[in-house]
């Protein structure tokens, strides 16, 4: 298996690390012929904007959107969800737009108001998930193709379609393997098909 993570901007390194962790090739790409042959790729966090902007000035876009709508697995996470989503709440932000979500971009408040908070997310077992949301998104409004995996104040904070998976948090910022775990068993098709919480 081998893993793209796209490497214009953010937490790159840190999704190679845990991917590698887990025994899995994870490279970084930069050019649309750089996806030729992955498994999967992971869209990682830092700036939307700036992320969005750069996947337009490398002719990532319609790629990316090509390979989506083919069942390829995409894994997003803070910036990376906002990009996967349909819409972006007050935002002239051009997304991939290829998940059924509507988000808002620092639902949570400024930089100050990042946190951390232990979550529960069914999907990954009994014992609960270190969240760590720095000037995170929230999911709005899924349509019902869209499985919630966690949610917080009544909000979603991950979500999965089909083989693309999100969330609003950094799991590539904690030691548990778990929640790359789960994308990579989604990527092979080992992940449970219900997952609801
Ligand atoms: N607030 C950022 C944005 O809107 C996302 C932050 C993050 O990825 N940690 O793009």
């Amino acid at each position: 298996m081998k893993i793209g993570v796209l490497a214009v901007q953010g937490a790159v390194a840190e999704h190679i690390q845990m991917l590698s962790r887990l025994n899995t090739e994870a490279i970084p790409i930069r050019l649309p012929s750089e996806l030729d042959g992955l498994d999967a790729v992971v869209i990682p966090g830092g700036e939307s904007t700036t992320i969005g902007k750069l996947l337009s000035d490398y002719k990532l876009m319609e790629p990316i959107r090509e390979l989506a709508d083919q069942g390829f697995p995409i894994f997003g996470t803070c910036a990376g969800m906002i990009l996967l989503a349909k819409r972006v709440a007050d935002s002239s932000l051009e997304p991939l737009g290829v998940m059924d979500i509507e988000v808002k971009r620092n639902a949570f408040g400024r930089q100050v108001d990042s946190f951390e908070t232990d979550l529960a997310i069914p999907v990954l077992g009994d014992g609960t998930f270190h969240g760590i949301f720095i000037r995170a998104p929230m999911v709005e409004k899924a349509e019902s193709g869209v499985e919630i995996l966690c949610q917080l104040y009544n909000n979603a904070v991950a979500v999965k379609q089909g083989k693309i998976l999100a969330c609003a948090f950094h799991p590539e910022l904690t030691d548990d393997l778990r929640f790359h775990r789960y994308f990579l068993d989604l990527v092979t098709g080992d992940a449970l098909a219900e997952s609801n919480c």
